[in-house]
């Protein structure tokens, strides 16, 4: 094993001195807008590989390549489609991410052996900082244990990856606190993979022929395995009226629920985009507490809820 766990985890708010252990093929914990990424040098096979090691992740789910510049995509894909083009402008740096065709010196191994290449340019400015100073493609998916959460604090980060990263670059809450919206950009017309950040009508708006994949062909390998699952049994409820309060039950959702109803972990969110923010550190916040039953409360699917109600619905499935 390249990557013996236990290794010593440095921690830094430097996002200077993180850089230098992914340029060392090291791997570094690091926070952006959507939720914390795990870097590794993607144009190195044995840095990849130990991405892959750290999570626990099956190496046949593709990593997302993160960049500080869009010419650093050079070595990454092997052509800028229009349709990525378009979205390109009007979207990056920001929380989404594009398949394209890739290039023959990016490892396979990064896109769990696929032709194409998941790519992306973070806008949040410490993420940025960190990119532009390694200056070399960075393959990071989401900071978590596979199957669990992900992390939105460099807190849960560490709680999963501690002893297992060369380092851990502390940042803020991730904004967003869903992963990014994923656009396959390799085809005819955009197909929208991942719901996220990026809603549908925003794609749509910019390339009007984008549309959703059919889930019983998705072409995005990662959807097929459990995902965002904390340890707790989750029911999907419309209103809080059909949550149980109890010391070992969670809610989350916008509406409060009556006032002598008793949850071991409770938020009432604000609004759609303060629920999403949320979701997963509350998730955690369950399994620490022993929380048994958790109750989400369902949203009208349209623009950010879209992405919301699918990372709930895939936590529900997943859940022991
Ligand atoms: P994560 O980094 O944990 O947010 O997961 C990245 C996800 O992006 C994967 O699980 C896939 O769903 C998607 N993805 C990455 N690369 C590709 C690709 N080449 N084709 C389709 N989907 C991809
Ligand atoms: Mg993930």
């Amino acid at each position: 094993m390249s990557h013996s766990l236990r290794m010593h985890t440095y921690f830094t708010d430097d996002p200077v001195e993180a850089a230098e252990f992914i340029s060392n093929d090291k791997l570094a914990v690091f926070p952006t807008e959507t939720v914390y990424g795990l870097g590794g040098n993607a144009l190195s096979v044995a840095a990849v590989e130990s991405i892959y090691e750290a999570k626990g992740r099956p190496s046949s789910n593709p990593l997302i390549v993160h960049v500080g510049a869009i010419a650093d995509l050079s070595r990454v894909v092997k052509e800028i489609t229009p349709s990525a083009r378009a979205f390109m402008e009007a979207f990056f740096p920001g929380p989404i991410t594009l398949v394209l065709p890739r290039h023959s010196s990016l490892p396979k191994v990064v896109s769990g052996g696929l032709d194409t290449v998941a790519v992306r340019m973070p806008s949040l400015p410490i993420a940025l900082q960190l990119l532009r100073s390694v200056g070399l493609p960075v393959a990071a998916p989401s900071a978590n244990i596979s199957g669990r959460p992900s992390a939105t604090t460099w807190q849960s980060a560490a709680e999963d990856l501690d002893g297992r990263v060369s380092c851990i670059l502390r940042g803020p809450k991730a904004i967003v606190g869903l992963e990014s919206t994923v656009v396959d950009c390799t085809g005819r017309s955009p197909i929208l993979l991942r719901p996220g950040a990026i809603s549908l009508d925003a794609l749509s708006a910019v390339v009007p022929d984008t549309s959703t994949d059919a889930p019983d062909i998705s072409r995005s390998p990662g959807l097929r395995h459990h995902h965002y699952a904390p340890s707790a049994h989750i029911c999907i409820i419309p209103s809080p009226d059909e949550a149980i309060p109890g010391d070992q039950t969670g809610y989350i959702g916008l509406a409060p629920p009556h006032a002598d109803d008793q949850f071991k972990q409770c938020v009432v969110a604000h609004h759609v985009e303060d629920y999403s923010h949320k979701l997963f550190e509350f998730f955690r916040d369950c399994d620490r507490s022993g929380v048994t039953t958790i109750y989400c409360q369902s949203l009208v699917e349209t623009g950010l809820a879209y992405a919301l109600m699918d990372r709930i619905r895939r936590a529900a499935k997943a859940a022991k």
